[in-house]
């Protein structure tokens, strides 16, 4: 059977709206469709001929292939609700999103009756199930996160409602099979003559209803309360880590455990310290003549205590020097520790007195420094 055009199926102009197109495959799919048309193999058709036009003309992409090349164009693109996937029975529209998934005629449907189709069917909530994981973000500083911290945390979770003890019912009263769906979680709704599974707006999917709900958390089982814990924060954490204290997230419903409390660190910067794992890195300014004839200097730490520091004669700008066991100590094995790398900034002074100059001119003298120098291979540099 030769293919009639898509525009031609649907009744439609060639420059027809979107809303034109809606409104005339509804028209047809509703005529046709075989719950209406039992055993009718012509209305059968009919309705999938009239689907595959709607896919097509609905699609932004497939309708100006369709326009310009006409079949052929679609020839090998995935026409989701073309041809053979049809060729079972359907009895209702729900079998036909349950065997298809995604994509095709959910689309299709959500489009034309705004939503609520039966893809949010089938989850049924009267089990044990566990409460949700809460995700806390706690900001600590460079040195806190190197040496460890306590710090106070502060947030809502849901707990056990303590008055009905987590079933929802008030003192005497107990869950009932939901009227509205006889326990099912779901009702068929109706659409034009189309029925559709969607969740029971009674129970909202559990099944049951409370005849009596717990005051104090109005059915739900569970309140909202504010919390405050101290948190041990363990030496040598690092931006991004993650902490879990178990138990106090969210608590389960039915009976399921809680879920917990996940503590993200953010580590803020130093303004003198980086860090790469456990080593640190700082840097100190030193004068031309202690680098030429070496020096033993002190410098701060991170934790504020004074560190020696030997700088070899000749030590050149940039050179860094490294402080065993000065660095980040280990999770767990606080004696272990990175290193400390100190880099050495050689200072130029810009302002020098009148016998700093004299001596400085003397040097030059002693020096014998060439005014024509070779280049360097800027590749070793
Ligand atoms: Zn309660
Ligand atoms: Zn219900």
């Amino acid at each position: 059977m030769a293919k009639r055009d898509y525009y031609e199926v649907l009744g439609v102009a060639k420059g027809a709206t979107e809303d034109e197109i809606k409104k005339a495959y509804r028209k047809l799919a509703i005529k046709y469709h075989p719950d209406r048309n039992p055993g009718d193999k012509e209305a059968e058709a009919k309705f999938r001929e009239a689907t595959e036009a709607y896919e097509v003309l609905s699609d932004d992409k497939k309708r100006p292939i369709y326009d310009q090349y006409g079949f052929a164009g679609l020839d090998g693109m995935d026409q989701g609700g073309g041809g053979a996937q049809y060729s079972h029975a359907f009895h209702d529209f729900s079998d036909l999103f349950g065997s298809m998934g995604g994509g095709g005629f959910g689309d299709i449907f959500d489009n034309l009756f705004g939503g609520g189709g039966s893809r949010s069917s089938g989850r049924k909530r009267s089990g044990p199930a566990e409460g949700a994981s809460l995700r806390y973000d706690l900001n600590i500083s460079f040195k806190d996160a190197v040496y460890g911290t306590k710090a106070d945390i502060h947030f809502r979770h849901n707990e056990t409602c303590e008055e009905c003890k987590g079933s929802g019912c008030a003192a005497g009263a107990s869950r009932k099979t939901c009227p509205t769906c006889n326990g099912a979680g779901q009702v068929r709704r109706s659409a034009g003559f189309f029925a559709v599974q969607q969740t029971c707006p009674t129970c909202n999917g559990s099944g049951t209803t409370i005849d009596k709900p717990c005051k104090a958390c109005g059915g739900r089982g569970v309140q909202e309360k504010s919390k405050k814990m101290t948190l041990t924060i363990p030496c040598g954490v690092d931006n991004g880590k993650r902490i879990a204290i178990p138990r106090q997230g969210d608590a389960g419903e039915n009976g399921g455990p809680s879920g917990d409390l996940i503590v993200i660190l953010h580590v803020e910067n130093h303004p003198m310290f980086e860090r790469d794992g456990q080593d640190l890195y700082c840097a100190v300014p030193v004068t031309f003549a202690q680098a030429v004839l070496g020096a033993d200097i002190t410098i701060p730490s991170l934790d504020g205590k004074r560190i020696e520091l030997k700088i070899p004669a000749g030590t050149a700008s940039g050179k860094l020097l490294r402080i065993r066991g000065a660095g980040v100590p280990f999770t767990g094995s606080p004696d272990r520790k990175g290193d400390l790398y100190v880099k050495i900034i050689v200072q130029i002074p810009t302002k020098i007195s009148g016998k700093q100059r004299d001596l400085l001119q003397q040097y030059l003298e002693l020096d014998g420094a060439t005014t024509s120098p070779q280049l360097l291979n800027i590749s070793s540099l």
